[in-house]
């Protein structure tokens, strides 16, 4: 193989072409994104950089040493719009194109918004840095009033941020429990009680019916006719896979960009990777896991395959992901399933510091914790094949 290109400059992309390199890959390697910067980390938009706490530099992915080691050929803020599968071929915005012999996809995932509030003031969405600069300029002026719509993780995240920094923050959650069908019923609860013990009013089971403001927001309007006033708000109300350059491609996307469980979709020689990746298993269920570790872990399976010609390995790791809320470090692991038992292992639900694993027929599905790493590493050694992806 002569030359690989990978679409997506952000941790997957990033995690791809290091893979490649570690696995003897020497060719010509691209990178393309659409983003005029060197690949970020992420996570650290809705807790460090928000609180101004980290700044750009700290947010690199790359070091010095990196950008000598895998030789990366860069086509940065330029976006592909199209990929001719027979030759190849990412077509670019500019017009030109880059024809590999291999391509990986991994453009992530594009942040969801309400209809109707292009162009408003004060209204944001965090998924970039550009994104957070310009959320982090608002909430610094003045004293801002903020709406959190939606109580998942980044919506929590953002509304620890806005406590700490001493703003009035209302989280506005269309379920009755945040998280629930994440977590299961009992530790979405507890994680929803962080809110309220830390100064934050959460509105839940009511979902926005509208945003107000006329050039600039002033306030979020709920179908019961309650009215949130606000100076900020922030749409935390998850994210699409960011497939819309794919369309007509031949490839199968699917909310996603559908491959099997060893990173490859059924063209030859295309892989997905990360936020984008839906992976099908064998007996046709499919996930599409948004985590930053299987994000970091995929891109070594595809690359070994993709150089292998044929899916040699499967990523088969049962999902995990973390999040920091109001100084707790949520832990959770595997897959819990409505009904599920949750044990109590390690200390106390109310004390939000414990370990707990969720259990069906006896075996044990998923393992969540706050503030308990060192159990939860343990906890998520036992969880076995049960809870793997697909
Ligand atoms: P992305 O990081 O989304 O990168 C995709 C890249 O492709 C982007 O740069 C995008 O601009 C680019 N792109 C898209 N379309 C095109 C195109 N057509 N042409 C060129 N480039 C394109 N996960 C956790 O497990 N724990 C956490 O605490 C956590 N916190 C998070 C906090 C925030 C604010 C966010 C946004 C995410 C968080 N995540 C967390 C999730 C984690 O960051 C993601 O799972 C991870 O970034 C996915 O990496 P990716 O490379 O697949 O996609």
């Amino acid at each position: 193989m002569r030359a690989v290109a990978v679409v997506g400059a952000s941790l997957a992309g990033v995690e791809t072409a290091r893979a490649l390199r570690e696995q003897g890959f020497d060719g010509r390697l691209t990178v393309v994104g659409d983003e005029d910067r060197l690949p970020y980390d992420r996570p650290p938009l809705s807790k460090e950089y928000l609180l101004g706490k980290a700044e750009t530099d700290d947010l690199a992915l790359l070091d010095g040493d990196d950008e000598d080691r895998l030789g990366i050929d860069w086509r940065l803020g330029v976006r592909a719009t199209g990929l001719d599968l027979r030759r190849r071929a990412v077509e670019l915005a500019d017009g030109t194109e880059i024809t590999a012999d291999a391509v990986v996809v991994a453009t992530g995932a594009a942040p969801n918004r309400l209809p109707g509030t292009a162009g408003l003031e004060g209204v944001h969405v965090l998924r970039s840095l550009t994104d957070a600069d310009a959320l982090r300029a608002d909430l610094a002026a003045g004293s801002p009033r903020v709406a959190v719509i939606g109580g998942s993780f980044i919506g929590a995240e953002i509304a620890s941020a806005c406590s700490v920094l001493g703003l009035e923050t209302t989280v506005v959650e269309a379920l009755d429990t945040p998280m629930e069908p994440v977590l299961g019923p009992r530790v979405a609860r507890v994680a929803a009680g962080l809110h309220g013990d830390n100064g934050v009013r959460l509105l839940r089971g009511v979902p926005v019916s509208g945003i107000r403001g006329i050039g600039r927001v002033t306030g979020v309007d709920l179908a019961d006719g309650t009215v949130v006033p606000a100076d900020v708000v922030v749409m935390g109300i998850g994210a699409k896979p960011a497939t819309a350059w794919l369309e007509g491609s031949g490839l199968e996307l699917d909310d996603g960009v559908v491959c099997d469980t060893g990173l490859l979709t059924a063209a030859g020689g295309v892989a997905a990777v990360g936020d984008v990746a839906r992976l099908r298993g064998a007996d046709g269920t499919s996930t599409r896991p948004e985590h930053w570790t299987a994000a970091a872990q995929q891109p070594a399976v595809a690359a070994a395959n993709l150089l292998a010609g044929t899916a040699l390995q499967e990523y088969r790791r049962a999902p995990y992901f973390w999040s920091d809320q109001y100084g707790v470090r949520l832990q959770f692991a595997g897959r819990a399933a409505p009904g599920d038992e949750v044990r109590v292992v390690e200390g106390a639900l109310e004390e939000y510091a414990f370990a707990a694993v969720y259990e069906r027929d006896g075996a044990v599905t998923a393992a969540a914790a706050m503030d308990r790493p060192r159990s939860f590493t343990r906890l998520r050694r036992g969880i076995g094949r049960a809870a793997a992806p697909v």
